[in-house]
């Protein structure tokens, strides 16, 4: 077959489809999103679901993003806002790459740190922007996801938007039966891996709240328990990824830090 480029129009999976096999089969693609519910929309890495689990594999950024506002301002409020809650979750993913940079040496891109750090104080400036405008609303939250996925480029890897609390949202989507999106799941979990940061994560919850984000376990379609086990195990999902759940949580401090952001 003779295929110069392939072009993805559509949500999520279409997306990381087309972006992994235009990828494995060395040809340009084109991300044309209808919803900006993630910033896999412009990323290098897709995320595909093999037997019952979703796996992120190695792709290629698109060589353009051709996102027209006011269509995706069409789709369910929803997307816009899990959008909102993945750049809002950029906080603890930076803040578990800066302790791993820390303790651990790793490399830390200044650039990627304050491009993925300025998405969400943004949405934390403009959330009633968000929640209230659907065209000016989805428009930031567009600009966001596409430069929280350029400072995914310049880091080489996904460190500057996904850490402990991706982890959590990752063992949500492989051990629970959640109905939640993305964005969602990693809003909420950020808060507890502020918490454990010693951050402000009354200014995340108070954010999601503006929102309109789901911010019970009953909105995500789990149980308490069952978040509290996704705390636990977190790190599994990817060991070699240092965070603030690198040195393991007990089932007591897990239940505290619940208890403490009054997530129930
Ligand atoms: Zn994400």
């Amino acid at each position: 077959m003779n295929i110069d480029y392939a072009i993805a129009v559509g949500g999520g999976t279409v997306i990381d489809i087309a972006k992994y096999s235009s990828f494995m089969s060395n040809i340009p693609f084109i991300s044309v999103p209808t919803v900006a519910s993630h910033d896999g929309i412009a990323s290098s890495r897709a995320s595909l679901l093999g037997s019952n689990k979703k796996h992120s594999f190695e792709a290629h950024s698109p060589i353009a993003v051709i996102g027209d506002v006011e269509t995706i301002a069409k789709a369910p409020k929803r997307f816009s806002i899990s959008g909102s809650a993945d750049l809002l979750s950029n906080l603890t993913a930076v803040m578990d790459w800066k302790l791993s940079n820390r303790i651990t040496g790793e490399h830390i891109s200044q650039y990627a740190v304050a491009l993925s750090e300025m998405t969400a104080k943004t949405v934390i400036e403009k959330a009633d922007i968000i929640e209230k405008d659907r065209v000016e609303g989805t428009y930031i939250v567009l600009k966001g996801l596409i430069t929280s996925s350029m400072a995914m480029c310049i880091a080489g890897s996904s460190r500057p938007a996904s850490g402990a609390e991706h982890m959590i949202s990752h063992m949500i989507d492989e051990n629970t039966n959640s109905s939640a999106l993305h964005g969602e799941q990693c809003g909420l979990a950020s808060i507890i891996t502020m918490y454990l940061h010693g951050g402000d994560w009354l200014l995340i919850k108070q954010t999601l709240d503006k929102l309109n984000a789901p911010l019970s376990f009953e909105k995500l379609g789990i149980s308490k328990d069952e978040f509290m086990k996704c705390i636990i195990n977190a790190q599994d999902i990817r060991k070699d990824r240092f965070s603030i759940l690198s040195g393991g949580i007990s089932e007591k401090a897990a239940e505290n830090a619940l208890s403490i952001t009054e997530l129930e």
